[in-house]
């Protein structure tokens, strides 16, 4: 399995008081070495964030535009992402799918062009009712009677993830981390989380 990966998706809450006070919780936290971390703010507190966290945690966009900027109202380009600190976006959450109405050939459009853009993607994947009879064939296009072999992907979970389940869960060989939503709100239980790690 990849080096442990854990994203705390703030969703659409917060203040400027509040972010202010989790990031200080945030940079006062000891985490493990072994855990890549990665916070996403709201887009109007990404900047703030971004320049205020210790360079242990890297920030995410919940959300980019399909392509480059321009004649776009209220979307916001990778190339805006990058220019001020940003390493990675969260695409296809099914907050995104169900409330807004994004489906795959939209969210697959995203991706690839925020991977062409050097941007880190945490791809959601959300209507399978039960993973048990699952197996994911990993199999990139380019990879495929090429030669070429990818490395491997790390797949993470998400949904309920809080500081008393974090160490069971992370037990799991197949888990390579997590997506965290209301326990990520609360720096020292998302630190928790982090330390999972096993
Ligand atoms: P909760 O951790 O609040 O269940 O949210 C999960 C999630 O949607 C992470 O993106």
């Amino acid at each position: 399995s990849g080096k442990f990966f854990v994203g705390g998706n703030w969703k659409c809450n917060g203040t400027i008081d509040s972010i202010t006070k989790l990031v200080s919780d945030l940079n006062s936290a000891k985490f493990e070495n072994d855990v890549d971390v990665v916070v996403s703010p709201p887009f109007v507190y990404l900047d703030m964030v971004s320049s205020s966290l210790t360079d242990r945690i890297e920030v995410s966009a919940q959300n980019s535009w399909i392509g480059k900027g321009g004649a776009f109202t209220g979307e916001i380009s990778v190339e805006q992402l990058k220019d001020i600190g940003c390493k990675w976006v969260i695409l296809g959450h099914s907050e995104r799918r169900h409330i807004i109405g994004e489906d795959d050939q939209f969210i697959g459009k995203k991706a690839a062009y925020a991977l062409n853009e050097g941007l880190g993607v945490i791809a959601c994947i959300d209507v399978v009712p039960s993973w048990d009879n699952i197996v994911i064939a990993y199999e990139p296009v380019w990879a495929i009677g090429t030669g070429k072999v990818a490395s491997k992907t790390r797949i993470i979970y998400g949904g309920s993830v809080n500081g008393s389940n974090c160490a069971e869960l992370a037990k799991q060989a197949d888990i390579d981390g997590f997506l965290v939503g209301g326990a990520s709100l609360k720096g020292p239980e998302f630190a928790t989380i982090v330390n999972s790690v096993t």
